[in-house]
């Protein structure tokens, strides 16, 4: 199809980026289970593999799959090209490496995922990078953390694990005036609950592991370039700017305009690093966000449903969900993430460490998990799991102490969830 403007985003998320298969009819986007692509003659290869024409060569690069995915999310996302990789982590490598060099820096908030915690913190600065995390709801501490080496703001949308909301348009003007791009990961929200790229991303990541596939089936991630950011304005950013040596001196942005990122991301991101999606995934989660709108409705009604009970229950010492009106952040909503708040939240349990071990091993729907965004309900106790390296002090400020639980709050019927919370709690704390 041809995505004009006027389509809905219910229509765009079965229908950007996939068309009848032009060999056989298919209506589904056929699984490319190929790993090359047949050149026309040896001209059409050479001008495939100087950037002159766009098509298949090998997939690590691209394939037909992989791209009807990443037009996909680039359409929902209001983005103008998109690149798909193996992982969230991979997304976020992906999207840092054509921006970092050895001594440079992102400013990265202090509410992230655990993993990218880690990740920003030990693991990048082995290439020379080096993240400063910052209370991204303080707009002084955000300003006073970006230097002249910093080459990135970094944040999510909704945070994990307390389902805090980030103030998205305070953040880019911030980047905008240090003339740097924001970085939103956008996984817990979706684009169905929130655009960043509406409120002043530059570049938009994904886990497509959770709510995009949605069914708990494969592991993939997501770059989606807004196209907005001039990288040519300073010398900032060489590897945009600059002539690339790999491509006989070609620059991206000279040549590519607003799709420099996306050609770059493929032409020396996947191809170097090769963080390939694979196209049996890039199929689970077509076929995922054919659903989005609908799962999330459901992920968001069940989610204020839950919570409001848990927050009435003298069980429980609070609830930090964004959609309740007692949380701080229930004044971005309408802004921010005007569909709703998500489906991720934290508890605080009366009773500590020992009641949250026993909660988690009485629910009977909710699986005790490190995942979230599945249809099914889930679980996690931190401190004893995904956080237990970490002394109590660093558990709690990543909002992850003994006494928290995070949920993760499927489709299933709302009710069935309250009962199964209602009994597991009750042997919690007995
Ligand atoms: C899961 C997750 C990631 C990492 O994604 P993987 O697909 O597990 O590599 C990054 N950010 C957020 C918000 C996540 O929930």
């Amino acid at each position: 199809m041809t995505d004009g403007p006027s389509y809905g985003f219910d229509t765009l998320q079965i229908h950007a980026g996939a068309r009848p298969d032009p060999a056989t009819g298919a209506r589904q986007v056929p699984i490319y289970q190929s790993t090359a692509f047949v050149f026309r003659d040896a001209d059409h290869a050479a001008a495939l593999f100087n950037l002159q024409e766009v098509g298949y060569i090998y997939s690590r690069l691209t394939n037909p799959t992989v791209a009807a995915l990443q037009e996909r999310i680039a359409t929902l996302e209001g983005g103008v090209g998109a690149v798909c990789c193996s992982s969230g982590h991979a997304a976020q490598i992906m999207a840092l490496f054509p921006l970092m060099g050895p001594g440079l820096n992102v400013v990265a908030s202090s509410r992230l995922y655990g993993g990218t915690i880690t990740q920003f913190s030990q693991t990048i600065k082995r290439f020379g990078w080096s993240a400063t995390f910052v209370d991204m709801d303080d707009a002084d501490a955000v300003k006073a953390a970006i230097d002249e080496n910093t080459r990135a703001v970094f944040c999510e949308a909704i945070a994990n694990p307390g389902g805090h909301i980030t103030d998205l348009d305070m953040i880019s003007a911030i980047a905008d005036e240090a003339g740097i791009p924001l970085v939103v990961d956008n996984t817990s929200a979706t684009p169905y609950l929130c655009r960043p790229i509406e409120h002043g991303a530059t570049l938009v990541v994904h886990s497509t592991t959770k709510y995009l596939t949605g069914n708990g089936t494969v592991t993939g991630g997501c770059v989606v370039d807004s196209g907005k950011f001039d990288w040519a304005a300073n010398d900032k950013f060489p590897s945009l700017s600059q002539p690339e040596p790999a491509y006989h001196g070609l620059k991206f942005a000279e040549t590519f305009g607003p799709l420099a990122f996306t050609f770059h991301g493929i032409a020396i991101g996947l191809r170097d690093l090769g963080m390939t999606m694979n196209p049996q995934a890039a199929h689970y989660t077509l076929m995922g966000i054919e659903t989005l709108s609908l799962r999330m409705d459901r992920h968001v009604e069940n989610a204020v449903k839950v919570s409001g009970w848990l927050e009435k229950d003298d069980r429980i010492d609070y609830v930090t969900y964004a959609g309740l009106p007692s949380s701080p952040y229930n004044k971005l909503v309408p802004k921010i993430c005007p569909r709703g708040a998500g489906a991720l939240f934290t508890i605080a349990v009366k009773g500590g460490y020992d009641a949250c071990i026993k909660l988690v091993d009485s629910l009977e729907i909710f699986s005790h998990v490190a995942n979230l965004g599945d249809t099914r309900s889930l679980v996690i106790h931190s401190a004893s799991t995904t956080h237990r390296q970490l002394t109590v002090e660093q558990q709690e400020a990543a909002g992850a102490g003994p006494n928290i639980v995070r949920i993760s709050i499927g489709i299933e019927d709302a009710d069935d969830l309250i009962a199964d919370l209602d009994q597991a709690l009750a042997k919690a704390t007995a």
